[in-house]
């Protein structure tokens, strides 16, 4: 056990972490180098494409007679409780900066969280050898920001190797062994007659079934063993235990301070789920769980509906396959008179509905319009019952409602100075709440802000990139639930109500929304041959129009209005071929007219 180090690599997209993590299994000869891509980059096609990982498997390594463990965490904000259970397995973290760029949203988050869990960090510059690189200034960053002295930060090219091997030296010098780890209020280290492990990932394999991995705080697992999911009160028995190296390599047992894999013979990862205690021992009806466990809420939430009608059971079939494996989903039918049967889908953030829109697509070959995300609101009836929607079609009439609430999502923007004035002036179209800015040095700031979630998910990370020109970088958080004077806004075309367009919003807000999304609607829909009119609504009082003329016969071209502008990544896959139409009557309703409140120019 004083032989072992378990941790992880944290840092913010791009700054190198699977490049490190790649020059870390070469140099320990872990994989041979010509192997490294197939074994390492073992993930989704998806993934890969992005450059954005969201789960590695974890790795066993050997260096100068230790065994290292090492941990991935996924890079992106939505799915920060699954990096925070990562971090709750580990003893140590390192903390890899960009030296071209210095800390960043995602530097901090990871470090706070980091910090949370009494985690040694290990503080590494990356990239030095580019000539745009600046380790002195970035050192400083991070001397401000954690403390630790400049002189103790290794530099590195994770590119060419230059250093790597001083982090692994260093790995064995600072971080904890798991029995040193003990000091840790989370995984101390106790009792041996009873086994337990922290579930820190678990993924579903067609030949294995659900697969958990697993930190073991004490006794041992073995296979053939009996085991109970504390939580999901689940019990089974493990088919196989092991290692990954970076395969999976069977073994007898994993043992307390160890990491390793469970084949646990269920069928779903909802049953293993990240955060859950695996319990073995004599009193299972007594099993306490492990600190820490959040069942994962949805937080956007989006229609989803086929283009052609009939596909309507494979879309349900692969959503259930899908969820097999991904237990963030959720999804429930959805009937609408615009687009007919479908689902309302819940995802942890952008980034999972993108790339879950994206799997149904590929992987299930299908035709989907999908609505404007939206977010979860609070509504307190007049007679004192409190219920919670996700499309804001469901909102009862006013007269019912006695209070509206929605998510507020604690904010961190950081950004050289020059763009503060812009972020300032998103902020505050954005019902933004300045709370206070902070400096990482005297040229990049840190916006500290409170942003209405429903905002934070239609094109703000679009525009603080443009206004920023690429420089600024944000995360947040969800904060509390805010009451708030909202309304929801219906959108009626040729007369009709079309549910899937309603938004709820500030009544400040009513005006110009209403008119940028009938605009937004005129360029969409095509021509008919009879005039379309465009409606926003509040209640029954109309507070923005426009009117699509009637084509002639003689004119065909430019059927589709306007070329639209395809600045956001939700529009950008349409581009494949086919315009998505859905039939509404009379009229074809294209999946831009869906996503138009994502694209109005306000
Ligand atoms: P991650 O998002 O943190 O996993 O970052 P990646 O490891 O995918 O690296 C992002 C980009 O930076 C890739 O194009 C890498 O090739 C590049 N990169 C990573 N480390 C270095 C380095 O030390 N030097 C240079 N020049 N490029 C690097
Ligand atoms: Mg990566």
């Amino acid at each position: 056990m004083e032989k072992i180090r378990n941790f992880c690599i944290i840092a913010h997209i791009d700054h190198g972490k699977s490049t490190l993590a790649d020059r870390f299994l070469e140099i320990t000869n872990t994989v041979e180098k010509r192997d490294m891509k197939e074994q390492l980059l073992d993930s989704m096609d998806l993934e890969r494409e992005r450059g954005i990982t969201i789960k590695l498997q974890p790795v066993r390594m050997e260096w100068k007679g230790h065994i290292l463990n090492l941990i991935d965490t996924p890079g992106h904000v939505d799915f920060q409780y699954e990096v925070s259970r990562s971090l709750a397995a580990c003893e140590g973290a390192i903390l890899v900066v960009d030296a071209t760029q210095g800390i960043e949203a995602q530097t901090l988050s990871n470090l706070y969280l980091a910090l949370e869990y009494d985690l040694e960090i290990i503080p590494v510059i990356n990239k030095i050898d580019l000539p745009a690189a600046d380790p002195e200034r970035v050192a400083l960053e991070i001397e401000n920001a954690i403390g630790i002295p400049r002189e103790e930060i290794i530099a590195i090219s994770a590119k060419d190797g230059t250093n790597v091997d001083q982090v692994l030296d260093r790995i064995i010098a600072k971080i904890p062994n798991p029995l040193q780890g003990g000091l840790r209020k989370n995984l101390a280290i106790q009792n041996d007659e009873e086994c337990k492990a922290l579930i820190f990932d678990s993924v579903y394999d067609s030949y294995k079934g659900v697969l958990a991995y697993v930190r073991v705080v004490s006794g041992a697992l073995k296979k053939g063993q009996k085991v109970s999911f504390v939580k999901t009160r689940i019990d089974t028995e493990l088919l196989e235990v092991g290692y990954f190296i970076p395969k999976h390599k069977p073994c007898a047992e994993i043992k307390a301070g160890e990491v390793g894999y469970i084949v646990t013979g269920l069928k779903s990862t909802r049953e293993a789920r990240v955060g859950d205690t695996v319990y073995a021992g004599k009193n299972f009806s007594n099993a306490t769980e492990l600190p820490g466990y959040k069942t994962v809420v949805p937080m956007v939430f989006s229609g989803i509906f086929c283009t052609e009608g009939s596909d309507y059971p494979l879309l349900r079939d692969a959503l259930e396959k899908l969820s097999l494996s991904d237990s963030a989903i959720s999804f429930e039918p959805e009937n609408s008179v615009a687009l007919g049967n479908g689902f309302r889908c819940g995802f942890l953030g952008l980034l999972h509905l993108d790339i879950v829109q994206e799997r149904l697509e590929r992987e299930y070959d299908l035709d989907l319009i999908v609505t404007a995300p939206s977010v979860r609101y609070q509504i307190t009836l007049a007679k004192g019952e409190v219920i919670e929607i996700s499309a804001p079609s469901e909102l009862p009439d006013p007269s019912y409602i006695e209070q509206i609430a929605e998510p507020i999502a604690k904010v961190e923007l950081i950004t050289p100075k020059d763009y503060i004035g812009g972020l300032m002036d998103l902020l505050q179209k954005k019902r933004g709440v300045f709370k206070n800015i902070t400096y990482l040095n005297p040229e990049r700031a840190v916006i500290h802000t409170e942003v209405p979630m429903a905002n934070l998910v239609t094109d703000f990370y679009d525009r603080l990139k443009t206004l920023s020109s690429g420089y600024a970088s944000m995360n947040y958080e969800l904060l509390e639930m805010r009451a708030d004077d909202l309304v929801k806004m219906d959108i009626l075309v040729a007369g009709e109500v079309v549910l899937p367009l309603a938004q709820i919003m500030h009544r400040n807000e009513v005006q110009s929304a209403g008119n940028a999304i009938v605009k937004k609607l005129k360029e969409v829909i095509p021509r008919a041959n009879f005039p379309i009119a465009l409606q926003a609504a509040i209640g029954s009082r109309i507070v923005a129009r426009e009117t699509i003329a009637a084509y002639r016969k003689d004119v065909t071209a430019g059927l589709y209005g306007g070329d639209v502008t395809r600045k956001n990544k939700l529009l950008k896959k349409q581009k494949a071929g086919k315009k998505r139409m859905k039939a509404m009557g009379k009229l074809d309703m294209p999946q831009e007219a869906f996503l138009a409140i994502l694209q109005r120019e306000e």
